[in-house]
């Protein structure tokens, strides 16, 4: 439920309607807009009624029940678009951000080349596994924290910020010591358990989406992470499972329209995962640009044909240059400059 104070409610009316919800047991969450408050109300449903019928108190406008299973992630608790901050760089502001570097950390040399070329193409966060989801436990599971002390390393040397993958919840609290941005998994969409448990890291959190999960089952899975008391949550489109295998994944553009209908929390796009396919990549960026995500993540490799993991999908330095010039030439185009 969400209660919509009055605008010319004050501090103490707030207060009061504060005690009221946690008399009943349940937890509150504050959106200040630039004209009122909103209270969001989460916990239990019987709680919730008994709240709702005894809710007239001053300064409170009216209360809305929301229809859906997630409250804190939909447009109805939060009507305008949520702009993230990662240490002075906007996630879902005027301009799309772009996450970019090799699919794992392999070495301070490849790591600091995919560093400087991303940055000279204008990518403000590096990105890379430490901690790889492999489908076979022969394949490289990458470095871990050595991997992620050069993360830190090689993105503080090209002023960008860090995204990566927290694979496991005993590795929460050691990833978000390195990291700006803890990114889930497809594989870990569901993982209730890990969402739970980065939500109270302190970190913004990117959320892919599952392999084979309906755009309801990733708005809950965002749910969980905000519930638990994370503000900051991006959603990732990353490509579906579907019968077609040329592609490695269907990458569903209409989940980023959909998902921002339904929620105030911003979204980017994958064309790196989302295809398999490098000769994809970049058409495919344009076009999530084109959709209005907020932003995309792309593999890029110094020399992808060496590269450990996800080679195939990965841009080279200049490709990925190329790429970045078209998008920033097409937004142009979009916003009517
Ligand atoms: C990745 O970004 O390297 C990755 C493993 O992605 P996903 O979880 O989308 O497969
Ligand atoms: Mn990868």
């Amino acid at each position: 439920m969400i209660i919509v104070m009055s605008p010319n409610s004050t501090e103490a009316d707030l207060e009061k309607v504060k005690i009221k919800i946690k008399s009943e047991g349940l937890e509150y969450h504050l959106s200040t807009g630039t004209s009122r408050t909103i209270v969001g109300v989460i916990g239990d449903k019987k709680a919730i009624s008994n709240l709702e019928m005894h809710c007239c108190l001053p300064g409170v406008e009216k209360t809305v029940r929301i229809t859906e299973k997630y409250k804190l992630v939909s447009r109805e608790f939060k009507q305008e678009n949520s702009v993230i901050d990662v240490g002075g760089v906007k996630i879902g502001g005027s301009k799309p951000v772009v996450m970019a570097g090799p699919c794992a950390v392999e070495s301070m040399e490849q790591l600091m080349e995919a560093a400087k070329a991303v940055s000279e193409g204008g990518a403000q966060f590096l990105r890379g596994g430490a901690f790889k989801p492999r489908t076979s436990p022969y394949d490289f599971q990458g470095m871990a924290e050595e991997g992620l002390k050069m993360l830190r390393q090689a993105a503080d040397k090209y002023n960008l910020k860090v995204v990566t993958e927290v694979l496991d919840q005993r590795t929460v609290e050691e990833v978000a010591e390195y990291a700006d941005i803890l990114q889930i998994g497809a594989r870990n969409m569901q993982n209730f358990q890990l969402l739970k448990e980065v939500g109270c890291s302190g970190r913004p959190v990117l959320l892919k989406r599952g392999l084979s999960a309906t755009i309801n089952e990733w708005l809950n899975a965002a749910e969980y992470i905000m519930s638990s008391g994370c503000d900051d949550v991006i959603f990732c489109e990353r490509g579906i499972r579907t019968f077609e295998t040329y592609t490695r994944n269907t990458l569903d553009l209409s989940a980023v329209v959909a998902v921002k209908e339904l929620s105030h929390l911003p979204v980017i796009v994958d064309p790196s995962h989302g295809t398999g396919r490098r000769s994809m990549v970049s058409p495919m960026a344009k076009a999530a640009i084109a959709v209005g995500a907020d932003g995309l993540i792309i593999e890029v490799h110094p020399h992808p044909e060496v590269a450990l993991c996800d080679g195939d999908q990965s841009l080279t330095p200049a490709e990925f240059n190329r790429v970045m010039d078209e998008i920033r030439r097409m937004y142009e185009i979009l916003r009517g400059e």
